[in-house]
């Protein structure tokens, strides 16, 4: 039995998605969980007040590219760390792919947790990945900490990350099923649709119609059909959706029973297609931001429940492959700058969603409650995380977030901890202000000390998720 080692208290605790804001006092083991719960605000002796800030579960962002190893250049786990313990995140899971090796072997795995001892400033576990010919390597990995597997319908982007045909996925899931491993899918199929040569490539209605809302349409109703062919033994999850054209085969999966998920992300909910300038190659990602009444649907799904959940999809590169203005002097030959259709796709975000989707979400009906469950709880049952992350309760990691939801912040770029700070959200106003972030136990972010350089931990704290959890 550990002993009780620290107080965190509070006047606003949200403990869950089920709960009101009270006042708290959470006491924490040596362990770093959760050990008692008193229904009291008690400051005197312990290691963090609130105070009228709200103090809630930390964010669980189950989509992140960290990039390491392989792409450091692009990313790493110290500095992706950095950035999700400035905003709130205490848990965030890697995607397979865009690191080298890719995810798809225990060996690389392996290779990727050893990485990670650089530190991590937050929890961090990794999806693998499903690729042609690994089936036997998937219950290995599941058994490794694999958190599940996420895989593709398309091209995507990295040479050492090719797609699946159906025959593969169907060996791939037929190994899944055995041990209930979950299976995410980035949804998307090549339909025959592509840039117009005769467009403007640095507008970006070029490249937004080179990916249409078929793409997406198409590709899901292959997983609801793969879906059913396994339930209930593989659950499926639908990464990043963006067309909101593919919402009504979704509802009709989750009335039948399938065990089907979906996510969405922060910039498909706080972005429309409209307000992206021209050359603004920051803005690009696959599937891409579509228009605003496709953004006003998407909105009605999160709000009635039909998407379950919303990450980051945090995917930067340097600026040179984003063929971005800011380095037109380092372009490639030939390359044209602000080019959409050939910049790479994917947008920095990790960190800087909380208030992204809390300004918006508040003038849509969204609560704070609806925000644990989206970005929380939701995100850590996903990731097979529920028992120790994604709220406060006993037993539980002692992981939090303390911000002020209606304070004025803007995403200005002494704000931005990840490695390239190219992202649609610089000079953004919002509202909501983290001040600290608790991992296991551990201040790991303090906005409140003068120095920037004191504001993270100077001990990494963070945890490598692995077979054990
Ligand atoms: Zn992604």
């Amino acid at each position: 039995m550990s002993q009780e080692t620290v107080a965190f208290t509070g006047r606003r605790v949200l403990l869950d998605s089920a709960s009101e804001p009270g006042p708290a006092t959470i006491y924490v083991d040596g362990a770093g969980r959760v050990a008692r719960i008193e229904p009291e605000h008690r400051p005197a002796g312990a290691a963090l007040d609130a105070g009228d800030r709200l103090l809630m579960p930390g964010v669980v962002d189950a989509h992140v590219h960290i990039n390491q190893p392989g792409r450091t250049q692009w990313e790493g786990v110290v500095t992706a760390s950095h950035a999700a313990a400035a905003g709130g995140v205490t848990t965030i899971i890697d995607m397979p792919l865009n690191c080298i090796p890719s995810t798809v072997t225990v060996a690389a795995y392996e290779q990727k947790r050893a990485s990670f001892a650089d530190g991590m400033w937050v929890d961090v576990g990794t999806w693998g990945g499903v690729v042609p010919g690994n089936a036997g390597d998937l219950v290995p990995m599941l058994e490794a900490g694999a958190r599940g597997f996420k895989c593709f319908l398309c091209d995507s982007g990295v040479a050492e990350f090719p797609p699946v045909d159906e025959a593969q996925l169907r060996a791939a899931m037929a190994e899944l099923a055995t041990k209930g491993g979950r299976l995410l899918f980035h949804a998307e199929v090549d339909t025959g649709a592509a840039a117009d040569a005769a467009r403007d490539p640095t507008e970006y209605a070029t490249f937004l119609h080179s990916r249409p809302p078929a793409m997406e349409v198409a590709a899901i109703d292959l997983v609801v059909r793969m879906c059913r062919e396994f339930a209930p033994r593989v659950p499926c999850h639908i990464v990043h959706l963006s067309a909101a054209d593919a919402l009504p085969a979704i509802r009709a999966a989750k009335a039948e029973g399938l065990p089907l998920t979906v996510e969405t992300c922060f910039h498909y909910l706080t972005i429309s297609a409209e307000d992206v300038p021209p050359r603004s190659t920051e803005y690009k990602c696959c599937p891409p931001i579509r228009g605003d009444a496709n953004r006003d649907a998407l909105w009605a799904a999160v709000l009635d429940g039909t998407i379950d959940m919303v990450v980051s999809d945090h995917s930067p590169c340097t600026p040179d492959l984003k063929l971005h203005p800011c380095c037109a002097g380092a372009l490639r030959p030939g390359a044209t700058e602000g080019d959409f259709v050939s910049a790479w796709g994917g947008i920095a975000s990790v960190g800087i969603g909380l208030p992204l989707l809390w300004t918006e979400g508040a003038r849509r009906g969204l609560r704070l409650q609806d925000v644990v469950r989206l970005v929380s709880e939701a995100t850590a049952a996903h990731a097979g995380l529920a028992a120790r992350k994604g709220r406060i309760a006993v037993g539980l990691d002692a992981d939090f977030v303390v911000w002020a939801p209606d304070a004025e912040n803007r995403i200005t770029a002494d704000k931005l901890h990840f490695r390239n700070k190219l992202t649609p959200y610089r000079e953004r106003s919002c509202l909501g202000l983290v001040h600290q972030t608790v991992v296991r136990g551990a201040v790991v972010y303090d906005a409140s000390k003068p120095d920037p350089d004191d504001r993270f931990s100077a001990q990494s704290h963070g945890q490598w998720i692995g077979s054990e959890y």
